[in-house]
């Protein structure tokens, strides 16, 4: 079995969600075919179809959001890579005895139906990383 099978998505921090669908939306010729709150993480969300490649764009919805916090240290842009896996508890159980440390202990309920757990980006040479499974 593969571990970390394909990059799922890209999430994108922006400040406003209108702003950055419209801006996407221009780039990539489509509109997003989701949006969805994470009030969990104070999240919103929204997901585009390139071909094959899937992007998600993240809002604050609170000023203690991790995006809220991401954004006024480092700005809008790029803030974490996604890889679809299979079995996400097995992967946090070979990626934590690997050294990586884990940002949850248990997978979370995620946007877009996902179970996912994210990677601190201090043990991964500067990138947050999501594993995400699908809730099925
Ligand atoms: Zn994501």
């Amino acid at each position: 079995m593969e571990h970390l099978n394909k990059i799922e998505h890209l999430g994108i921090a922006v400040r406003s969600l209108e702003e950055g669908n419209a801006l996407y939306t221009k780039l990539l010729g489509v509109p997003p075919y989701k949006e969805e709150a994470v009030e969990s993480e104070g999240v919103r969300t929204s997901f585009f179809k390139a071909g094959p490649n899937k992007i998600e764009l993240l809002e604050a919805t609170n000023p203690n959001s991790p995006i809220a916090k991401f954004i006024e240290k480092r700005g809008e842009g790029l803030h974490h890579i996604a890889y679809a896996v299979d079995d996400i508890r097995a992967e946090m159980q070979r990626l934590s005895a690997a050294g990586f440390q884990l940002l949850n202990e248990e997978p979370k309920a995620g946007a877009d139906n996902k179970w996912v757990c994210f990677l601190h980006p201090r043990t991964t040479g500067g990138t947050l990383i999501e594993l995400c499974q699908d809730r099925g």
